[in-house]
């Protein structure tokens, strides 16, 4: 039987790749850039190529730490939920509550301050209806849409909403899917306390999964290479055979884990692939920059994690919580300003200014965009998502833009990876 051939070693490719190493058909893992890992890598300069933040409500990765031999307790500083979104000199606070199941979240948003005149009554009142409709739409809207429905006001929608969305689907509220945005909202506050923890990772993201995954892949006889572009795959009488890298032709089934972008370009040429090409491509992307900024030592967040309600609304990030004493991340979702980077740097260093007055300024800043950071959550894209087989004959789709249900996030990478590599154990050999 030939090895399977991942093309890319993302979250997606390397989920893929485990499951296949543990199951017997060890893969070889083909990835273009110097590292693995994709839009969630540690840079050759040793820093993230983002901050990445995630929940207790991510089972997938859990699981999958688990099998390549990562304790979640050494990964991960965990903290119970708690947001906090400064705005002017006042702030709201919302912390998780203790308790049982899915009414720890009721707990929270009662004891919430901070959402204005009647906010608390309403945003109970919203989680309510949420919740009685199981957290599901029959037809999708924007998430200003549905909040506005509910009667969510503008205090709530600057100080909690806003950010919230911006944080989990990296969307203002006025682009993005109310479906997803329920989502979230079902699997971080619809079940028990833990699955809204807060999972800060203590050290750089390469090491948290990427390293480790490709270490598990090698170990059970399994190839990853990087530096290695596939330029194209081949196809014999409509169907896919292999790939072709600039200097070799390799012939096996074909797990292409690569960010729709990617997957469109090498799908087109492929017999019947234009029509999943012009899908993937119609998905869209949005940019996410991180600005990194260097304070004395003792400089702190305590909690480490504050959001901005002022436009555009960043969370910020206690590098403390990954090892980095005084270093401060600063997220802009949805950056579709145009800013460069001295103006980015400027911008973050002004947010902490106003958040923390009697800091000293930043002795050092590095600015990172990444430029299609996430799939656009449109409302209605999951009518887009393509589902890991919906291929050609051959080849699977992994990544976080296929039919997760989920948001562009780790969880959703990992469980479409491990989705892709099932299917293609339970196809005909
Ligand atoms: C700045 C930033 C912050 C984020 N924050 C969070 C967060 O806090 N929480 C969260 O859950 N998610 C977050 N995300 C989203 C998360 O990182 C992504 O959803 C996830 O990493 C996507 O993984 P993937 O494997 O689907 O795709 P990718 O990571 O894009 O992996 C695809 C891989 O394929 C490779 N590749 C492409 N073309 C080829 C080719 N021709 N040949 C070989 N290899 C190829 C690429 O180099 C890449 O390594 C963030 C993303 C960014 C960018």
């Amino acid at each position: 039987m030939t090895a399977p051939l991942i093309v890319g070693a993302g979250w997606a490719g390397l989920a893929a790749g485990v499951e296949l190493a543990a199951a017997g058909r060890a893969p070889v893992v083909l990835e273009a850039a110097p590292r693995p890992g994709g839009r969630a890598r540690s840079l050759a300069e040793g820093r993230d190529n983002g901050q990445h933040l995630l929940i207790g409500a991510y089972t997938g990765v859990e699981r999958l730490l688990g099998r390549i031999g990562v304790d979640i307790d050494t990964a991960f500083h965990r903290e119970p939920l708690a947001l906090h979104v400064a705005d002017g000199d006042e702030a709201l606070a919302l912390t998780g509550s203790r308790l049982p199941g899915p009414l720890h979240a009721v707990g929270a948003l009662a004891g919430a301050r901070g959402l204005g005149p009647g906010g608390r009554r309403r945003a109970l009142a919203f989680a309510a209806a949420m919740a009685m409709r199981g957290f599901r739409l029959r037809r999708d809207r924007t998430v200003a849409e549905l909040l506005a429905r509910h009667r969510q006001g503008a205090t709530a929608l600057r100080r909690l909403w806003t950010p919230l969305c911006l944080a989990t689907l990296n969307a203002r509220p006025e682009h993005a899917s109310a479906r997803l945005f329920l989502r979230v909202l079902a699997d971080a506050f619809g079940g028990g306390r833990r699955n809204a923890e807060l999972w800060f990772p203590r050290t750089g993201l390469g090491a948290l999964l990427p390293e480790p995954a490709a270490a598990f892949i090698r170990d059970r006889g399994g190839e990853v290479h990087t530096g290695e572009r596939v330029r194209a795959l081949t196809t014999s009488e409509g169907a896919v055979t292999g790939i072709a890298t600039r200097g070799e032709r390799r012939t096996g089934p074909v797990l292409l884990a690569t960010a729709p972008w990617h997957a469109a370009r090498l799908l087109e040429p492929v017999p019947g692939g234009h029509e999943l090409a012009d899908r993937l491509r119609g998905l869209g992307h949005g940019a996410i920059t991180t600005v990194y900024l260097r304070y004395p030592r003792h400089v702190h967040l305590d909690p480490p994690l504050w959001a901005s309600a002022e436009t555009p609304s960043p969370w910020i990030v206690d590098r403390r919580t990954a090892g980095e004493p005084g270093w401060m991340a600063v997220v802009t979702s949805a950056d579709d300003s145009g800013r460069n980077r001295a103006a980015c740097a400027r911008e973050a260093a002004t947010t902490l200014a106003a958040l923390r007055p009697d800091w000293p300024p930043a002795l050092e800043s590095r600015v990172i965009r990444e430029r299609r950071a996430t799939f656009h959550p449109a409302p209605g894209v999951d009518d887009h998502r393509p589902a890991v087989d919906a291929g050609p004959p051959g080849l699977w789709l992994a990544g976080d833009y296929t039919s997760t249900g989920l948001p562009a996030t780790l969880e959703g990478a990992v469980r479409s990876g491990v989705e892709c590599a099932r299917n293609l154990l339970a196809a005909p050999a």
